[in-house]
């Protein structure tokens, strides 16, 4: 399955795209799957900037995916708007200096279908649901950061904190768009993304 999904944004990725940005949308169109604990980053080289798109389910982040409802629920949410925008703290850059231009955050979009439910809980109805996609009931967190670098010719590695600031994400599935592209999948125990050149 996994194969699969690396062969498409590869494929993707062959056709060039007008922008790094559009690049990198391009691949989660094709990456795009709503697994929680599970997330995608695409980077993509533009001159001196790297732009970068992380991705996740809301789940992965605080556990639970509907409008928060309670202070400890608004507390751990805001918590992790804060922790997205702090950019700073979830990248470290291997033999490049890069400072980081913008975070901005797409947070989701909460409608009536995400009123709390149990994940899975195929009997649960009501008037909403039964207008709705179920499909509506999940909700996704982006967002996009913009870096300036020093030298990108010369970055080896990226490092991400995501592991580190949210228990829930066990896997992100990368993608690092340059002179050429390649996937890797992260994990708790290897948080670090080769840029490999070739
Ligand atoms: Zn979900």
């Amino acid at each position: 399955m996994q194969r699969i999904v690396y062969g498409i944004g590869v494929g993707v990725a062959l056709v060039a795209p007008p922008t790094p940005q559009a690049a990198v949308s391009s691949e989660y169109r094709q990456l795009e799957a709503h697994v929680h604990g599970q997330a995608e980053i695409g980077f993509a080289v533009d001159g001196d900037r790297l732009v970068s798109e992380f991705r996740t389910p809301m789940y992965s982040l605080v556990g639970f995916e509907y409008a928060p409802q309670t202070d400890t629920q608004w507390q751990d949410y805001n918590g992790a708007v804060r922790i997205l925008g702090d950019a700073v703290s979830l990248f470290e850059f291997g033999e490049t200096e890069c400072s980081v231009e913008k975070a901005s955050i797409n947070e989701p979009e909460f409608q009536e279908a995400n009123h709390p439910h149990v994940h899975g809980d195929e009997h649960h109805h009501d008037e909403h649901a039964d207008h709705h996609d179920s499909e509506a009931r999940h909700l996704d967190f982006s967002v996009q950061y913009e870096f300036a670098c020093e030298n990108l010719n010369q970055l080896e590695s990226i490092e991400v904190g995501f592991f580190e600031k949210f228990k829930g994400i066990e896997k992100i599935e990368a993608v690092f768009v340059g002179e050429s592209t390649h996937v890797a999948e992260l994990t708790r125990s290897r948080a670090i993304f080769d840029v490999v050149r070739k």
